[in-house]
């Protein structure tokens, strides 16, 4: 699995689709001159790597709640529990947080009214099936 490959989610600020970044050679002639960025939903090219809204490399970790203004630790009532971190429809990857169900980006602590509670975790850590 070439690393390179991988696809790369992006925010296309054109089409506005949480999309994937795709690569094609760029030709001068019969030289390769470099790459195109474009959005695989509209085709929209981006300038440059710079330019790419990427989506998680920004944001470079899921935890790393220091670029959060003041995330609120600790809800009372029902809030709490309607949270997305709380949904069984939350999932986390390296990359991004997501809602399965909307399949969108979320926060740990966006609330949603098609809230599902996830299964009590169990505790026996990674390994667990
Ligand atoms: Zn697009």
């Amino acid at each position: 699995m070439a690393m390179n490959k991988a696809a790369i989610e992006i925010l296309c600020p054109a089409c506005g689709e949480e999309t994937l970044l795709k690569r094609e050679p760029k030709y001068d002639g019969f030289k390769k001159v470099g790459e195109s960025l474009l959005c695989a939903s509209c085709g929209h090219e981006f300038a440059g790597e710079q330019d790419v809204p990427y989506r998680g490399r920004a944001r470079p970790a899921v935890f790393d709640d220091a670029d959060r203004p003041a995330a609120p630790r600790v809800f009372s009532g029902d809030e709490n529990a309607r949270m997305c971190r709380y949904c069984a429809d939350y999932m986390v990857n390296p990359f991004v947080q997501r809602c399965v169900r909307h399949k969108r980006e979320v926060q740990a602590t966006d609330t949603c009214a098609q809230f599902r509670a996830k299964p009590p975790p169990k505790q026996a850590g990674p390994g667990a099936p």
